[in-house]
């Protein structure tokens, strides 16, 4: 029976076991240095040792074939190789690449897929080899999941055109479940500013705007974009704080779309077939259609760019040359590249983005699908777990 002094003979036994365990490593180890570290990890261990707990499985929400609604399935929760970090995710955002996945736009996809890319989490455990990363880290997962590393495009340093390239919520699981496996080597330690759930579309609407909008040359001035959804209204707050002026085009009659984009920065907001107020230096198109091409071009002035920041693009019609001579260019984003993460981050010192989110729980991600389909998002969606 446990009396109190059965308990205090319990107490009195363990500490004298912890003093002469101690003496014995003390004695193992001739540097108390060595010995103290020791001692420091131990008790590093046994204070986190609670956050490192996970429960066996998880809710995730899966594609199953193209075409078709996600299904709210429990899964086991995946355990990490050596490369890998495991996640505790707290938020993911829809993407509008996750739709042209759902659609079966982009055929590369595996079966049964979690998709999401766009993922904010907490580490709970670490493979061997998973760098510096630690549990209780906050980390995002972006879109690059793996590249090999071999290949002509990686050696150039051009790892967004790997030809073995993983990626998350498409080829790789993703982040629409409580927890997800990632490579740690792509994922990004995320600083204090932006750990939160409303930052997940930092992950790539961000990035790949980022990317985009620095393959517009730095003297430009006035830049159109094209669809203002997610990655536009980040990169408007970027581009505005570098003194850019950014001219907004939406659908026809979307004036909340206008509204918003006025709200986040840009000088001027109209519908894509408008006649914007002054000639663009550059533009960047992120809506998937592909008659803005023309548009855009025709809205831009001689040697700029016009960059297409979307996967995926219905046709482009075809069009004169006039609108493409002298010296403008046509080129399309595909992915990032680690750096550009780096980059990205590094830039968000120095200025505080604030997103537009709007949050829904994992089990609803049906319906903020449909909703982010018909454009009735201002800004992002984002997936909160359970
Ligand atoms: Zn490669
Ligand atoms: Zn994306």
């Amino acid at each position: 029976m446990l009396n109190r002094e059965n308990v205090l003979t319990l107490y009195s036994d363990i500490f004298g076991s912890l003093i002469i365990f101690m003496r014995a490593i003390n004695f193992l180890y001739d540097d108390s240095q060595q010995f103290w570290g020791l001692i420091a990890r131990i008790l590093w261990i046994a204070n986190n040792v609670h956050k490192m707990k996970h429960p066996e499985s998880m809710q995730a929400m899966v594609l199953e074939a193209y075409g078709t609604s996600l299904v709210l399935k429990q899964l086991n929760v995946p355990a990490p190789n050596n490369d890998q970090v495991l996640i505790k995710v707290t938020a993911c955002g829809i993407c509008r690449t996750d739709l042209h996945i759902i659609d079966g736009e982009l055929p590369e996809a595996k079966f049964p897929l979690i998709p999401g890319h766009e993922i904010i989490g907490r580490v709970v455990a670490c493979g061997s080899d998973a760098g510096s990363f630690k549990p209780g880290d906050i980390v995002g997962v972006p879109w690059l999941g793996y590249t090999c590393g071999t290949c002509k495009f990686c050696l150039q340093g051009r790892e967004n055109l790997c030809d073995n390239a993983g990626f998350t919520g498409y080829t790789i699981n993703g982040g629409f479940a409580e927890y997800t496996v990632a490579d740690a080597r792509f994922c990004f330690l995320l600083g204090t500013a932006y750990q939160g759930p409303e930052n997940a579309p930092l992950l790539c609407a961000g990035l790949i705007g980022y990317r985009s909008y620095r393959m517009i040359r730095q003297s430009a001035k006035n830049i159109g974009i094209y669809g203002f959804g997610a990655a536009a209204h980040i990169i408007t707050q970027i581009a505005k704080a570098e003194g850019k002026n950014i001219f907004a085009f939406t659908k026809r009659d979307d004036q909340e779309a206008q509204a918003f984009a006025l709200r986040m920065g840009a000088a001027w907001a109209g519908e894509s077939g408008d006649t914007p107020p002054e000639r663009l230096d550059a533009s960047m198109i992120f809506a998937p259609a592909g008659e803005l091409v023309v548009k855009a071009l025709g809205n831009t002035d001689k040697g700029g760019e016009v960059i297409c920041g979307g996967i995926h693009m219905t046709d482009i019609p075809s069009f004169s040359y006039s609108i493409l001579w002298q010296e403008r260019s046509l080129r399309s984003v595909a992915n990032l590249t680690r750096k550009d993460g780096a980059d990205f981050f590094s830039s968000l010192k120095k200025l505080r983005v604030v997103t537009q989110t709007q949050f829904f729980k994992l089990a609803d991600a049906n319906t903020a699908i449909n909703l982010l389909r018909t454009g009735k998002i201002n800004g992002a969606a984002v997936l909160l777990m359970p």
